[in-house]
């Protein structure tokens, strides 16, 4: 038995297989080849090598000398700050240069840390390291779009690092979840996420947790196992507008998930992202609210995914939450 579930943001269709439905010792003996892989070399991101990066772009000091988050350009970036925007066809296709930033937070100094052993102090500066770069890239108005991503573990570095892209376009995925929310919104006047939070909130079955300022639960059409957002309850289409209160709220919250996480499959990896606003004036969305977006990396069927466009998740996001909520 399966369930077709359309996600209500982007009206993509979701199956949810709800026979037979997968737990957590399912995913236990899924370990991808570079999760164990042995450090060799010297690491860039340690204290000590800082020469092997290019120079900070930010960085928080430590209480006993040195840093304790910092900020620097990606030597391998996706998008290059020089140059200019110049879009011209190809054939039949649109060419752009891929102007914009990509930075690299490196996230503690320790080369063994992750968001599950990490104090809740140092994910907040983190988290504050990503909104002042956020509000600096933000004057430049060749960027339409901000997008922190992280990659646990890093796929080339063990070292805790997330990334930082300010972009010259909207990606796909975004603009799904904006034409989603403006046309609820032309029909409702409400904010789409606002009333998903309210609808969760009175269902309860999907909330693993919820604080003063935010709520983690598990979509209804969750397209992966375990799949988890974490959102604001009060509306902000912004991200980088975030006030202090609500951003150590939200370095709890991160902390309390990903213990969850780590308890109940093992340190499993996974894959984390900010989904916020367009920003400069003429494409910034006050209708859009921002969110963070959480899958884990295992059991994937990526083969039937990819030649089908749509996701089948073997474990119903109900179960998911009993499972998050069950760890304490
Ligand atoms: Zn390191
Ligand atoms: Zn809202
Ligand atoms: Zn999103």
């Amino acid at each position: 038995m399966a369930e077709l579930r359309r996600e209500p943001i982007t009206r993509m269709w979701v199956v949810i297989t709800t026979d037979n439905p997968k737990g957590p010792s399912d995913y236990l003996s899924y370990k991808p080849p570079y999760q164990r892989l042995d450090e060799t070399g010297t690491c860039p991101f340690c204290p000590g090598n800082e020469g092997m990066t290019p120079k900070e772009t930010f960085s928080l000091s430590c209480n006993g000398g040195g840093w304790s988050v910092r900020v620097i350009p990606n030597k391998f970036p996706f998008f290059r700050i020089e140059g200019e925007f110049d879009r011209r066809p190809a054939g039949m296709y649109d060419v752009m240069e891929a102007i914009g930033a990509h930075e690299i937070v490196v996230e503690a100094p320790e080369h063994h840390q992750n968001l599950a052993t990490q104090e809740h102090s140092q994910i907040e500066k983190i988290l504050f390291a990503y909104r002042e770069r956020m509000i600096d890239l933000e004057r430049d108005p060749r960027f339409q779009q901000f997008l922190i991503m992280k990659n646990y573990p890093g796929v080339f570095n063990r070292h805790p690092h997330s990334h930082i892209l300010a972009m010259p376009v909207i990606p796909r995925r975004i603009d799904e979840e904006i034409l989603g929310t403006l046309d609820y919104y032309q029909r409702k006047e409400r904010c789409l996420f606002c009333d998903l939070i309210k609808e969760e909130i009175s269902m309860k079955k999907r909330v693993v947790l919820e604080t003063a300022h935010f709520l983690v639960f598990s979509p209804f059409a969750s397209r992966f196992p375990f799949e988890t957002w974490i959102i604001p309850k009060i509306h902000s289409p912004d991200f980088h507008h975030i006030q202090e209160e609500a951003m150590e709220d939200l370095s709890v919250v991160i902390q309390s998930l990903f213990i969850r996480y780590s308890k109940l499959l093992d340190d499993p990896p996974y894959s984390l992202t900010f989904h916020t606003s367009p920003i400069q004036s003429q494409f910034h969305r006050p209708e859009y609210h921002w969110h963070i977006e959480i899958r884990l990396r295992i059991g994937l069927r990526e083969g039937f995914e990819w030649g089908t466009g749509f996701f089948v998740n073997p474990t119903p996001p109900e179960d998911a939450t009993a499972y998050l909520r069950g760890i304490e």
